[in-house]
Parts: structure tokens; C-alpha cells; sequence
């Protein structure tokens, strides 16, 4: 599988960067590790005129803390992130998600939380060889008109996100920097995230994600992700969760949940945090139920994008929705990291 041809941007600061993004528009793609880019490239899926590097914006590599957030430039290696020795101990789900992700030798290496967080959707019947789609109707993501993936086919496109960060970002109440030459904003993570399988991101055309901002780790809160692949050493989750409690005492006083893997986006599973609230930690009832409104929310969205059954993945998000707020709610109550032995 070869590249097609394209020209190599190699911008020296963000400024720089934002130029050629604003005169480009629509006939580029920003290059960040490439471990999710180059292999769409090369299945024929993407064919940008332009590339542009971060390579070489050392700006947007930075990881730091404040007084409220921890920060983390857009094109900082998943690898460099492990390795930030805080993070471990007070944003475990996020370390836990960025463990989880593809083969560790490529994509912690080259890979960066930016490129993560905005990965294009995926689906059994478009990532593909372009003889396997040859063979078949045009689909909706590619410009077609139909669904392979929703029984009886569809107006819209049903591929699915598969970022293993952002379900845990979005739960701990992440913010993203998103900046263009004209402006700056900062929202909330999950409004990244369009819910269109053709086009996943809210982002526009001259517009780059710069910054993630995580909210520092409060007294009594804690945070896990669970994920289910069939080969953990290199596979995309099957179902993923992320969860974030916040405890006092023995209480319950919050949770967010937010189920990965399923839907065109991040999944936020509102009726978890009624469930929840008030109720004792421990109380493994409730905890089966908040699993339960998962698995009953995450099934309306749920098609025959992967090579699972759609059957199986829906009972497995009861299970990994349920595992991740007792891990979490574990560590909300004794202020515990990952461990390291896990
Ligand atoms: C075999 C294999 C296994 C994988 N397994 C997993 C997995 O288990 N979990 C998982 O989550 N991912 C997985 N991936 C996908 C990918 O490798 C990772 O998500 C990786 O973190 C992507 O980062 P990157 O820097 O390489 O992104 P790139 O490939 O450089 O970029 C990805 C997309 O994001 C855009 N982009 C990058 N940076 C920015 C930015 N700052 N602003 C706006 N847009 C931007 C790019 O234009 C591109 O469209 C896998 C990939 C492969 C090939």
C-alpha cells in the first residue's frame, strides 16, 4: 500500500502552523504521530494535498501542571504522558486509557493525545482495502448513500468513535483548546464530538486542537477506564468506560459514565448520575443498576460496525460500565492511583 502524493508542511511554531492551516482549509490534514492518518492514507480513504507537521512545535509537546488542570499539549506522545510521574497517581482513568491503546511500541511512541482525541470514526465495512470496497455500494462515510453497518440500512453514517482517551476525559470533565489564526476557544471535551459518523468533529476547516486541560484531582473524587479487546496487546476496544466519582465520607455524591466504542461519539450515560447520587459507597445494587441505565442507553446505538456481534457488545457494556465506577468509586474513597503492579 503506497501513499499517494501529497506535500510536507513542516511549520516551526504554532503561528506558523495556523497560517498554512487557514490557507489550506479543506485541502489539508494536520499530521501529528501519523499512526491513525497515514494508515487511512494508504487505504485510499484520505487523500490530502497538504500535510502539516506538528514535528516540530515543541509548544504543543509541553505537559504541565497549574493550581486547577493538569495540561497537556495537543501533540504531547502518549509515551511522554505515562511517563509524567503525577499522572498515575492522581488522573489514574487517564493513565489507564493511554496504557490501553493500540501496540505500545507504535502507538505510545508516535502517537500523541491530540491525534486521539481526533481520530476519524471507524467501521468494518470503510476501513478497508479499496478492492473490499470496490466490491460493495458506496457507503455514507465515503459519499455514498447507504449504511452496511444499521440492519436494513440508513441514511446515516453508524461508524464509531474509538478513542480510548476521550471517554475518560470527558467523565473527569476535561476541556480542550481549540485555536485557528482568527481565534481561540475553549470547551468542554464532549463538544468535540459532532455524533455525525461522516464528519465526527465539531472542529472547522482552519481550526486545531492545541491544549487538553483535565481538572485537577479534588479530595474524595477518583477516576477509572476499562476497556475490552480481543487482543489487548494492539486492539481497538470492543467497549470501553470511562468513569469519575466524587465521594464524601461514605456517600456517593456524583458520578459520570461515559461508555467508548459504541456510538458515533462519546457516549454520556446521564441516568448514572441520579442512580448514583446519595447512595452509600459500596452499595453494589445501585452500582447494578447504573451498569443496567448503561446498558439500556449505549443499545439504541449500538450497529453491526465491528466484527462482534452487536448482541455481545451491548451485554459487555453493562460489565465494563460496572467495573469502571467500582474501581473508581474504590479509589474516590482511598485516594489511591494505579497501582504499580497493575
Ligand atoms: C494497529 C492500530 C491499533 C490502534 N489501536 C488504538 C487503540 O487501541 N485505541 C485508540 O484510541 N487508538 C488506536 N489506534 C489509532 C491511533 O494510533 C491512536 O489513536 C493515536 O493516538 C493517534 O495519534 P496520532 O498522533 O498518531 O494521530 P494522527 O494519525 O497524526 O492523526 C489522527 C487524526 O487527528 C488529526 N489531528 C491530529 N492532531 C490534531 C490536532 N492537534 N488538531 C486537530 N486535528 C488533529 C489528524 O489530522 C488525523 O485526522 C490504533 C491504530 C493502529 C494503526
Amino acid at each position: 500500500m503506497r501513499l499517494p502524493p501529497f506535500t510536507y508542511n513542516r511549520p516551526q511554531d504554532l503561528d506558523e502552523a495556523l497560517e498554512l492551516l487557514n490557507a489550506y482549509g479543506k485541502d489539508c490534514k494536520i499530521l501529528a504521530g501519523g499512526t491513525d492518518l497515514l494508515v487511512r492514507m494508504k487505504q485510499g480513504l484520505v487523500a490530502p494535498m497538504n500535510l502539516i507537521s506538528l514535528k516540530a512545535l515543541s509548544e504543543l509537546a509541553e505537559i504541565r501542571e497549574t493550581a486547577t488542570d493538569l495540561k497537556i499539549g495537543s501533540a504531547a506522545k502518549l509515551s511522554d504522558i505515562l511517563a509524567y510521574q503525577p499522572v498515575q497517581a492522581r488522573w489514574p482513568g487517564l493513565f489507564e486509557s493511554i496504557k490501553a491503546i493500540g501496540a505500545p511500541s507504535i502507538q505510545h511512541f508516535s502517537g500523541t493525545i491530540g491525534g486521539n482525541l481526533c481520530q476519524d470514526n471507524r467501521c468494518q465495512f470503510y476501513n478497508q482495502s479499496r478492492s473490499f470496497r470496490r466490491a460493495r455500494q458506496t457507503c455514507n462515510k465515503a459519499g455514498g448513500s447507504t449504511c452496511f453497518a444499521w440492519k436494513g440500512g440508513s441514511d446515516k453514517c453508524h461508524s464509531v468513535c474509538q478513542s480510548d482517551t476521550a471517554p475518560i476525559l470527558i467523565a473527569m470533565g476535561a476541556k480542550v483548546v481549540i485555536k485557528s489564526r482568527q481565534e481561540t476557544r475553549t470547551i468542554p471535551l464532549e463538544e468535540l464530538y459532532s455524533s455525525i459518523g461522516e464528519h465526527p468533529l465539531t472542529l472547522g476547516d482552519n481550526e486545531m486542537l492545541t491544549e487538553i486541560l483535565v481538572p485537577v484531582r479534588a479530595p474524595g473524587d477518583g477516576s477509572a477506564f476499562e476497556k475490552l479487546a480481543y487482543r489487548s496487546s494492539i486492539d481497538y476496544a470492543v467497549v470501553s468506560a470511562g468513569a469519575y466519582v466524587r465521594t464524601e465520607r461514605d456517600q456517593i455524591l456524583g458520578a459520570r459514565l461515559i461508555i467508548g466504542a459504541v456510538a458515533r461519539g462519546p457516549l454520556a450515560i446521564a441516568a448514572v448520575e441520579k442512580t448514583l447520587q446519595n447512595t452509600r459507597v459500596g452499595d453494589l445494587h445501585a452500582i447494578d443498576e447504573a451498569a443496567m441505565d448503561a446498558m439500556n442507553a449505549a443499545e439504541a446505538f449500538i450497529a453491526n460496525n465491528m466484527t462482534q456481534p452487536v448482541e455481545y457488545r451491548t451485554k459487555m457494556v453493562s460489565v465494563m460500565a460496572k467495573r469502571a465506577l467500582i474501581r473508581a468509586t474504590q479509589r474516590a474513597v482511598s485516594q489511591t492511583g494505579v497501582s504499580e503492579a497493575k
